[in-house]
């Protein structure tokens, strides 16, 4: 019966357990969900519109009916208008926040959302990690406690910098720089803190003022993702940026390939697919 045979190879196939990593193509903004190796979803930043809650239904169990961890980097539109919907839809026991508040209406909507499910929240800063399984877990690079960020100029600078790490046979490290500029990635190389990486999120969507020639250099991604709308109007991304990274990093991009998925096998081998 090779009929059988295939069935049961292909059922036994499934059931290798992979953390998947999607990059939403949500339009222009930022929009990542993963599923870890224990089964945990974590989903960060949500895009300007509910064109995430149909991407989220796509890529998760349908039965699954928890985010464990959502995060928000920063409250600009196109990263959290797409979260409160994804409260009518998933309970969300625990949301990441930066420690600046902000009151421009999507945010507060997404606390209002928050308070009603009785989500915990959980303000960051370098150096907090979030255990996510044996062998996973999220580091904060971003914001400094001793950071002013009420005095920076650009809210983009306050975006929460994280790096997934899989502490496997071949260890794997994914960095999302949210939509952290120059400024950020400066210190972060004061700090000591960059690291060799496999993906790398490009911060704010591939921008002339972001992904800086000795950030890459330090970084040295594999592959750099970067989530941007076809068609946007800030011209993002730049063909400078895309000219420092070229050398370096295969680069994937939302506008030209739709939804961007890795998915991660417990020893460290990974393949990516679009
Ligand atoms: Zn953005």
């Amino acid at each position: 019966m090779i009929w059988s045979v295939a069935a049961y190879w292909h059922w036994t196939n499934q059931s290798v357990a992979s953390a998947q990593l999607h990059f939403f193509d949500i339009g222009q903004g930022d929009a990542m969900y993963l599923r870890t190796l224990s089964g945990k979803d974590i989903l960060i930043d949500g895009g300007p519109d509910r064109l995430l809650v149909n991407q989220l239904g796509q890529a998760m169990p349908f039965w699954d009916r928890t985010i464990e961890i959502m995060v928000l980097t920063h409250p600009h539109l196109d990263h959290v208008a797409g979260l409160v919907e994804v409260f009518n839809y998933y309970q969300v026991n625990q949301l990441v926040l930066e420690p600046v508040q902000y009151n421009n209406a999507a945010y507060e909507a997404l606390l209002a959302v928050a308070n009603q499910q009785h989500t915990t929240i959980q303000i960051v800063h370098t150096g907090d990690t979030i255990t996510l399984g044996p062998l996973e877990q999220f580091t904060v690079l971003y914001p400094f406690a001793e950071t002013n960020l009420t005095a920076l100029k650009d809210v983009n600078d306050t975006s929460i910098v994280l790096r997934y790490d899989l502490a496997s046979v071949q260890p794997r490290s994914v960095l999302l720089m949210g939509d952290a500029t120059q400024l950020v990635e400066d210190q972060l190389l004061q700090a000591g803190l960059m690291t060799d990486v496999d993906i790398l999120k490009v911060g704010h969507h591939g921008s002339r003022y972001s992904s800086t020639a000795d950030f890459i250099q330090a970084s040295q991604p594999e592959y750099a993702i970067i989530q941007s709308g076809a068609g946007n109007s800030y011209g993002h991304p730049h063909a400078e940026t895309l000219a420092r990274l070229a050398p370096v990093a295969t680069v994937l991009r939302n506008d030209q390939l739709g939804t961007i998925t890795f998915s991660i096998q417990p020893d460290g081998t990974y393949r990516q697919y679009y």
